[in-house]
């Protein structure tokens, strides 16, 4: 352990000067450990133009907080962002930093753990602090089993933390926390990825993470243009709409709409397949969807098996009615 080496660190992404929902989800895991260790809990708040999200971070519990503020930081680069993260830990010396397990987390843990030899937990669900040592539980064969790992506490440990896994503290608005901001100077050539372009997912009922109804389109769908059916689901019950990887390779949905394994993790109240087979890779990213209701006109599909209610029959026959039967309803 390093000398003085205390409390916990967190990894703070932003979007458009925000903390990013899933690094809001750190701060109740990092509160708890932090008071388990009995050391401060720190966050350093990365990006372009964050002064509302570092006083956010402080709202969120941080008590001291490090505003790493710099246009190389704008978007994501794991040489600007280790560059960063690192004289964060300099600073604060904490025994363990946590980041969300987004592209950007999973990138920095290992590459920073690598370069300190440090331990690494990934994608834990759930993280403690037992008899002197890390306990990270992470889900293995695509959510199928959970397993344990350990690091020895002795040391430096960095751990990504599952998106969705834990939830967000509420934010007290009146908390103020010391706050530093940290110098960061740049050489030529340091950063040796350009980002040329983001591609931001449409804001609003698109947001799937968020939808509390989600309707996914499949194959079965049988061409891009069917996907009206799945919008008008969607929009008759205020939700989102989602894709399998198989619609996504054809190219009928953007990327940004693919739910699963390599797409995203999704646990609405509703969900609803229409002509989904439910391949493990996807149904992984949708365990936690509070009811399941699957449209397939195969009996035997997968889906089936994990769906609270079936229909066994043609989606192009059964999505219209269900979305008139829905409307008049509604009243819509
Ligand atoms: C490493 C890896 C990662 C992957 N990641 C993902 C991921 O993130 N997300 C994901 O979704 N997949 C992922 N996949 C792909 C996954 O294995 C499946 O191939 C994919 O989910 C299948 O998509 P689908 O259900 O739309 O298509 P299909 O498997 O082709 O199923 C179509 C279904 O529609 C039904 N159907 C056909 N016509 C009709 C109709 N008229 N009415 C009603 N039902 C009908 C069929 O009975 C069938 O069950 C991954 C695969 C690998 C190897």
């Amino acid at each position: 352990m390093t000398d003085g080496a205390s409390g916990v660190l967190l990894a703070v992404e932003t979007r458009d000067g925000a903390i990013r929902e899933t690094s809001k989800e750190l701060f109740g895991l990092g509160r708890t450990l932090a008071g388990e260790l009995g050391g401060p809990l720190g966050a350093v708040v990365l990006g372009s133009g964050v002064e509302a999200a570092a006083r956010e971070a402080a709202a969120l519990g941080a008590d001291r907080v490090l505003v790493a503020d710099a246009p190389e930081l704008a978007a994501f680069t794991v040489d600007a962002y280790a560059k960063a993260l690192d004289a964060a830990i300099d600073a604060t010396q904490p025994r363990i930093v946590l980041l969300a397990g987004t592209t950007a987390g999973r990138d920095l843990a290992p590459f920073l753990a690598m370069r300190r030899e440090a331990a690494c937990l990934v994608d834990c669900v759930r993280l403690a602090w037992q008899d002197g040592a890390w306990v990270g539980t992470r889900p293995v064969y695509q959510g199928k089993l959970l397993t344990e790992v350990r690091a020895p506490g002795d040391g430096l440990t960095f751990a990504t933390i599952h998106a969705g896994a834990v939830a967000a503290p509420e934010p007290d608005p009146g908390r103020i926390s010391e706050t530093t901001p940290l110098p960061l100077q740049f050489a030529p050539g340091e950063i040796r990825v350009t980002v040329t372009d983001l591609v931001q997912a449409p804001a609003g009922p698109t947001n799937l993470e968020q939808a509390e109804v989600v309707v996914v389109g499949g194959r079965g769908l049988g061409e891009a243009a069917n996907f009206r059916l799945a919008e008008e689901l969607a929009e008759v019950l205020g939700g989102a709409v989602g894709a399998t990887r198989a619609v996504t390779d054809l190219g009928w949905r953007p990327h940004y709409e693919q739910v699963g394994q390599t797409g995203k993790t999704i646990a609405p109240k509703l969900y609803i397949g229409l002509g989904v087979s439910g391949a493990v890779q996807h149904t992984v990213g949708i365990r936690g969807s509070e009811t399941i209701v699957a449209i397939n006109r195969d009996p035997d599909a997968p889906i089936f098996k994990m769906a609270d209610f079936g229909v066994v029959g043609d989606v192009h026959e059964i999505a219209p009615k269900l979305a008139a039967k829905l409307r008049a309803v509604r009243g819509a």
